[in-house]
C-alpha cells in the first residue's frame, strides 16, 4: 500500500535524514548506566544491530557528558540526548551527538527568571555550532505551566499544542528549520489527536510519534501501533520510537516491534482498534534508561501488572514510574501512582502523595489502596 505522507522538510540527524519522503526512521533509547561505558556502547551497538537509526542516551550531569564523549569515540551511530531541566548541559554534549532535544516544559526548572525565549536561543546556537538538530518534545506530564494556565484543566491537548507550535514559530524566527517535533501522551487517542492537530497547522514540519510510557509488551506494542497506524496511515510522522518496559537486554525488542508496525502498515495489515482500553485496566509504565533509580523497577512494574490483574475489568489507571526526573509529574493524572527512589517507591493516589514504602511492601500497600478504590465504584 503507498501512503502518501505529509510533505515534510528535511532534517538532518548524523548520517539520516528525515522528512521529505525519506524512509520513516526508527529510534530507541539506552537504559544503561550512561557512565558505564561498555554496557552502553554494547547498548548502543545491538540497538543499531537491530536496525535502529538514532540511539538516544540519558545525560543528567557532567560525569555523564564526560562518558558520553568517550561513548562516541567508540561508535559512529547516530546519537541524540535528551536535555533535562539543566539545559545548559547542551554545550557539554552537543559535540558528541547528532541531535539534542529540550522539553519546553522543563525550561522552567532553571534560571527561572529568564525568559524561555532566552534559553532557546541558546540551545539553537549550540546546535548550529555543533552541527545538530534539535527535537522540540513535548510531553503530557510536563507542559509548559504558562500554556497550562490558559486552558480548562479538562484539555489536556491544547497546551500541548500550543506550546509546540509557538516554540516552532520561535526557531523559524530564529533562521533555524532543522528540528523536528514529538507530542507524546501514554493515551493513544489523545497521541492521535495532538498530532493530526499539530498537522493541519503545520504540515511541514517532522513529527518524531510516541506514546509514553506504553508499558509492558503485548499492550505497550498494541497501544503504540493503534497511535501509529492511525497517524502513519494519514500521511503523519517522520521517525518513530516505540517505548517498551523491558528488562536490560531486550531493549532492541523495542527497534524489532517499530520496524514490525511500520512493516505492518505498508503492507496494509492495519488491525488496530481506537478503544483499547476503555473502561478496563490500564498500566503505564516507563520504558526505563539510564536514570532508573533501583535496578528492580522492570521487575515491579511486571509484579504489579500481574498482581492487578483481578482488577482488569475495572476503568482504573496505574502508573509505574523509574526515577524522581519524570515519575511525580508522569504519575499526577494515574488513578494511583507508583515511581521508584532508590530504597523506597513512592506511592499515590489521584495525584495525592501517600507516602514511601519499601520494595518489600509496596504491592500490599498498592493492593489495599486499589481495593479500596475499587470498593468506592461498585459502590457509586
Ligand atoms: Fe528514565 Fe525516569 Fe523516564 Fe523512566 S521515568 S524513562 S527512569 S527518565
Amino acid at each position: 500500500m503507498q501512503i502518501q505522507r505529509n510533505s515534510t522538510r528535511r532534517v538532518v540527524i548524523g548520517s539520516i535524514a528525515i522528512g521529505d519522503g525519506n524512509p520513516i526512521a526508527v529510534q530507541s533509547m539506552t537504559a544503561t548506566k550512561t557512565q558505564d561505558i561498555d554496557a552502553t556502547v554494547g547498548q548502543v551497538r545491538a540497538l543499531e544491530e537491530a536496525g535502529a537509526d538514532v540511539v538516544r542516551i540519558a545525560v543528567d550531569n557532567k560525569k555523564d557528558a564526560e562518558a558520553l564523549a568517550e561513548i562516541r569515540r567508540q561508535t559512529s551511530a547516530n546519537l541524540s540526548v535528551d536535555l533535562q531541566e539543566n539545559y545548559r548541559l547542551a554545550e557539554l554534549v552537543a559535540p558528541h551527538v547528532d541531535k539534542v532535544r529540550y522539553n519546553p516544559g522543563h525550561l522552567y526548572h532553571h534560571e527561572r527568571t529568564k525568559p524561555w525565549r532566552e534559553k532557546v536561543n541558546y540551545l539553537v546556537g549550540v546546535a548550529q555550532d555543533n552541527d545538530c538538530a534539535i527535537r522540540i518534545g513535548v510531553n503530557c506530564g510536563s507542559v509548559d505551566p504558562d500554556k497550562l494556565a490558559l486552558y480548562d484543566p479538562t484539555d489536556s491537548i491544547a497546551p500541548m499544542l500550543e506550546s509546540a507550535l509557538e516554540h516552532c514559530e520561535h526557531l523559524d524566527s530564529l533562521g533555524f528549520t532543522r528540528y523536528c517535533v514529538s507530542l507524546k501522551d501514554s493515551d493513544p487517542k489523545k497521541v492521535i489527536e495532538v498530532n493530526q492537530r499539530f498537522a493541519e497547522r503545520r504540515a511541514d514540519i517532522p513529527l518524531h510519534l510516541g506514546v509514553t510510557e506504553a508499558g509492558m509488551p503485548p499492550d505497550g506494542i498494541i497501544k503504540t501501533r493503534i497511535a501509529f497506524e492511525q497517524l502513519i496511515g494519514r500521511g503523519v510522522g517522520d521517525t518513530i520510537r516505540v517505548s517498551l518496559t523491558v528488562p536490560n537486554p531486550r531493549k532492541p525488542e523495542e527497534i524489532a516491534a517499530g520496524r514490525q508496525i511500520l512493516a505492518d502498515i505498508a503492507a496494509g495489515r492495519v488491525r488496530s482498534v481506537v478503544d483499547f482500553g476503555l473502561n478496563t485496566l490500564n498500566i503505564i509504565s516507563c520504558p526505563s534508561c539510564s536514570r532508573v533509580e533501583n535496578e528492580a523497577f522492570v521487575d515491579l512494574a511486571e509484579q504489579v501488572r500481574d498482581m492487578t490483574q483481578y482488577a482488569k475489568e475495572h476503568d482504573i489507571t496505574i502508573a509505574v514510574m523509574g526515577c524522581r526526573v519524570n515519575g511525580p509529574g508522569e504519575t499526577d493524572d494515574a488513578d494511583l501512582g507508583l515511581w521508584c527512589g532508590p530504597n523506597f517507591v513512592n506511592l499515590k493516589r489521584s495525584g495525592e502523595e501517600l507516602g514511601a514504602f519499601p520494595y518489600d511492601q509496596i504491592l500490599g500497600k498498592l493492593k489495599l489502596e486499589l481495593d479500596a478504590l475499587i470498593a468506592t465504584r461498585v459502590g457509586a
